[in-house]
């Protein structure tokens, strides 16, 4: 059952079986123990069986992975094809190595009983392998787009077979720069094909990007672009910056807090956090752009296994991270952009499951903390009842108009693209 079921009052119009899928997927769902659509999968999937080109406007944590992949490899499974060498039929792309990685896994999983194949194409690993595994022709091919455009201009990549083209994430594709790739590949598809692009939040670019992809668009959404999972305890501590490590060091002695997921602003920051778990003797490991695809994955792997009690990252990994019983969220510090937030905290209470984002705000973290309750739209408690509690005087009107805007804003400057950019090499 989707574990939502007994908390929230889902209005499932539907289980799996009523929805006409493939007795093998249908097999494949019941050993994952699912049974009920969640709402996005309610609403998606009986127009994408339909063949209709889809906007879904939904966080990870809502099932939009099976609300796109089922109603595609029903296709494939009820009408098999003869793939010609190094072609494939449907391309999904997602703007973290993590996110891809994640999103293959979930559709091996679907198609384990079936003839359809599937692989992986992302940077940061050789790439012989991926060409190779190219040459047989692959059914769904899951990818980054670096990569992707990689293959495609050497040839190993090629589209006259293609019938449907998947965005995920889109707004994040945005954010680390990846729309030049998205068009460019684009550009190259068959054009009639089914396109279907996922976001979690709305930018005016994203809506003019879909105008130009998508051709009478479905619209689903499950939750407006400032919700934040309703299934989360959020709390903030007030604290000095210096102070912020005793307090981590402290919070941490918490038993309850079982696997913890820990975001800095920095790759830096996340050495100093290291430190301190070192010292305390707390398993952890770590994921930003400075480890390698290999470290990354294995850190995360360990994390799902239970063999290490915190993961640290950078937002670079917040999206990718599809970990189950993340019983916490740490914000070390808080996200330069607000929608962040949203994302950084959504990696627990995942399923509708309880989580605990705990935000640490300092002195420099005010005015974020203000472009979060403004997007979110819900009052954060805090805790005072700690050794390290800061007061801190409410920020001027002057220091206010100085602070990082939140995300309605008007296209950036050149300048601040380029300072955007150094901030996403950062991570
Ligand atoms: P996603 O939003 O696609 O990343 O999915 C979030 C998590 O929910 C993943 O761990 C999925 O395996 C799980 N999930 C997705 N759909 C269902 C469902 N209908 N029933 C139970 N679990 C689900």
């Amino acid at each position: 059952m989707w574990h939502g079921a007994k908390k929230k009052p889902w209005i499932i119009m539907s289980d799996f079986k009523s929805l006409n899928l493939h007795p093998a997927i249908l097999k494949e769902l019941e050993a994952n123990s699912y049974v009920t659509p969640t709402p996005i999968q309610a609403k998606a999937i009986p127009h994408l069986l339909n063949g209709k080109d889809l906007l879904g406007i939904a966080q990870t944590g809502t099932g939009k992975t099976a609300s796109f992949s089922l109603p595609m490899i029903n296709r494939f499974a009820s009408n098999p094809i003869k793939l010609e060498a190094n072609h494939t039929r449907a391309v999904v792309m997602a703007p973290t190595r993590e996110l891809a990685t994640q999103i293959h896994q979930n559709i091996a999983k679907y198609t384990a009983s079936l003839d359809i194949s599937s692989t992986v194409i992302i940077g940061g690993v050789r790439k012989e392998n991926q060409i190779e595994e190219m040459k047989k022709g692959v059914d769904i091919v899951v990818g980054t787009p670096g990569r992707l455009m990689d293959l495609m201009h050497g040839g190993n990549l090629l589209f006259n077979q293609l019938e449907i083209f998947v965005l995920d994430e889109a707004d994040m594709m945005l954010d680390m720069g990846f729309f030049e790739d998205v068009k460019v590949i684009s550009s190259r598809l068959p054009e009639v094909r089914q396109n279907i692009l996922f976001s979690a939040t709305m930018p005016a670019e994203i809506e003019a990007l879909a105008k130009g992809l998508l051709i009478k668009p479905v619209k689903v959404a499950v939750a407006p672009e400032s919700t934040t999972v309703d299934t989360v305890d959020q709390k903030i501590y007030f604290v000095e910056e210096n102070d912020k490590y005793d307090l981590l060091s402290l919070l941490l002695n918490d038993e309850s807090i079982e696997r913890a997921l820990i975001f800095c602003k920095a790759k830096y920051g996340v050495a100093n956090v290291i430190k301190v778990l070192d010292e305390k003797e707390i398993t952890s490991g770590e994921i930003h752009s400075n480890r390698t695809q290999s470290q990354r994955d294995q850190a995360i792997a360990d994390f799902t296994e239970g063999k290490i009690r915190v993961l640290v990252a950078t937002d670079i990994a917040s999206r990718g991270i599809d970990v189950k019983g993340v019983s916490h969220v740490i914000n070390f510090n808080l996200p330069e952009d607000a929608t962040y937030y949203v994302h950084r905290i959504g990696r627990t209470g995942r399923a509708g499951k309880e989580g605990t984002a705990i935000s640490l705000c300092g002195e420099r973290d005010l005015s974020l903390l203000r472009n979060i309750k403004k997007l979110i739209k819900v009052e954060i408690p805090s805790i005072l009842d700690h050794p390290f509690h800061k007061e801190f005087p409410p920020i001027s009107a002057k220091k206010r108009s100085q602070g990082p805007r939140s995300r309605n804003r008007k296209r950036p400057s050149q300048a601040k693209r380029r300072a955007k950019q150094k901030f996403i090499e950062n991570l």
